[in-house]
């Protein structure tokens, strides 16, 4: 095995988002010396917005939850809508709060910075530094190569690093049905009454119009008297434009106010993890595709996934052992954590992409896809299905024999990703590993033929 030359700094994070900083404060609490590259201005980190976070993934990633003005609303229920506006489905189960990302994200900061990380704003980070088959640092916009006895990826969807390291997938190219361009506006509401066709809409609750121009919109109460108005659609799927759908539902309603109070817009990855580590590397966070791919929320997974990081992390660098053998621990754990699950969704979501609406529409009429499936596949987890229930479901739409024979393959293939992720080697094994990754690989491409 080759060996690593000893370094001062222990690790570099690249992107002081939600990952970069949840990693940053556990690993500066440990002891480690950690610096973090953030392109941004210290000012900007953040977003203008309000998200919806897992509530349990406060506790599982060692960070109190929101509190005051940060958490700005419990939600009652997740109400979806069908494409078509016709059926409902209220969820009994939110396990969701409404949280500032900008008081978020600036709380996180700050845990990092006092807990002794050095954070380095305004400050590019263009590609890693390699030394055979090791990451050894990294190198800045101005030329300038710094190094540490290990590097973490935490630069969101554009995946800086890993994009540029020839191996597996950390440089395959994110395809348009793996992205979801996204936009929401906060708006006043005047007299507070709100309806999505007939459906009238409650402060208490959220609404997703799921499966609408194949993606979902959603409306929100952040206050009493404001509304969270968005949307995102499968890049190349859809003819509309996200802020393009919010335009129209806010123009349709009279009542809200023209004037955004709040504004943002990006791209959401969809697609499940793969591939983690690497030697002397890992990726954390969007970086590493672990938002749900059902929904395209990743704060909560990038918690989780940071601090099962930063716990191996800290042992591997205490052994002076940091190569993929080392941090292959952490691609296990987060894998039987959330990725299989995601796995699975994300092959649910490629198979309902290629659904119209009324398809869409019949299948949440019909409770085909079921108030508990809904809850599991808002909450990071697959609804895996028995044989028995899949017949069950088809004779509840037997009125569209071909839709349900359509849904149960899909189910098998879903079903068949998630036993296949179950059987990645726990011990990095390099060709067990290229061959469970061939296969993995091999299962989303058959759908596509
Ligand atoms: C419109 C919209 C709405 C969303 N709503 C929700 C929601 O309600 N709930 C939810 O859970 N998720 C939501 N998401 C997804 C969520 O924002 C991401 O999952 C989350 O931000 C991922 O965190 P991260 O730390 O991995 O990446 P990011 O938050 O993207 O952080 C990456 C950081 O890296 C920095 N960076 C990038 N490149 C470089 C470079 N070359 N050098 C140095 N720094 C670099 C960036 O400036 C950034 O600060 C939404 C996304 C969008 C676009």
């Amino acid at each position: 095995m080759p060996k690593k030359q000893e370094q001062k700094r222990d690790v570099i994070i690249v992107g002081a988002g939600i990952a970069g900083c949840v990693l940053a404060f556990h690993l500066a609490t440990a002891g480690l010396k950690v610096t973090i590259y953030e392109k941004r201005a210290r000012e900007d980190i953040g977003h203008d917005w309000c998200d919806s976070i897992e509530k349990k993934t406060f506790q599982l990633a060692g960070i109190l939850a929101p509190k005051g003005e940060e958490k700005r609303a419990n939600r009652d229920h997740l109400v979806i809508l069908s494409p078509d506006l016709q059926s409902k489905i209220q969820l009994n189960f939110y396990d969701y709060w409404i949280v500032d990302r900008n008081l978020f994200q600036k709380r996180l900061l700050l845990l990092a910075e006092k807990a002794g990380a050095e954070f380095c704003f305004n400050t590019e980070i263009v590609e890693p530094i390699g030394k055979g088959m090791w990451v050894i640092g990294v190198k800045k916009r101005d030329g300038e190569i710094v190094t540490a006895k290990l590097v973490v990826d935490c630069s969101g969807i554009n995946r800086i690093l890993g994009n540029k390291i020839e191996i597996l997938d950390l440089n395959l190219p994110l395809e348009d049905n793996e992205i979801a361009p996204a936009h929401r506006e906060t708006h006043r509401v005047e007299d507070n009454i709100l309806k999505w066709g007939e459906n009238e809409i409650s402060k208490k609750h959220l609404y997703y119009r799921y499966g609408y121009e194949k993606g979902y919109s959603w409306i929100n109460f952040e206050k009493e008297d404001e509304v969270d108005v968005g949307s995102g659609v499968t890049q190349g799927y859809s003819k509309r434009k996200p802020k393009a759908l919010v335009n129209e539902f806010i123009n349709l309603h009279k009542n809200i106010e023209k004037e955004k109070l709040r504004e943002g817009e990006g791209k959401i990855a969809l697609r499940r993890p793969i591939t983690m580590v690497w030697y002397g590397f890992l990726l954390v966070g969007e970086a590493a595709c672990q938002n749900i791919p059902t929904v395209g929320c990743g704060v909560g997974s990038s918690m989780i996934a940071a601090k099962i990081a930063a716990e191996v992390i800290v042992k591997s660098i205490r052994r002076k052992e940091v190569s993929i053998d080392s941090l292959w621990e952490y691609q296990v754990r987060y894998t039987e954590e959330r990725g299989r699950d995601h796995a699975a969704l994300d092959m649910m979501r490629r198979k309902l992409l290629q659904l119209t609406e009324k398809e869409m529409s019949f299948l949440i009429e019909k409770r085909i896809i079921s108030r508990s499936d809904f809850e599991k596949l808002i909450h990071a987890k697959y609804p895996r299905k028995s044989i028995i229930g899949m017949l069950f479901s088809a004779f509840k739409g037997i009125s569209n024999l071909k839709l349900m024979l359509f849904m149960q393959k899909s189910l098998l293939q879903a079903n068949r990703v998630y036993k296949h992720y179950k059987t990645m080697p726990k011990e990095y094994d390099a060709k067990k590993y290229h061959k469970w990754f061939l296969e993995q690989m091999y299962f989303f491409k058959e759908i596509e033929e």
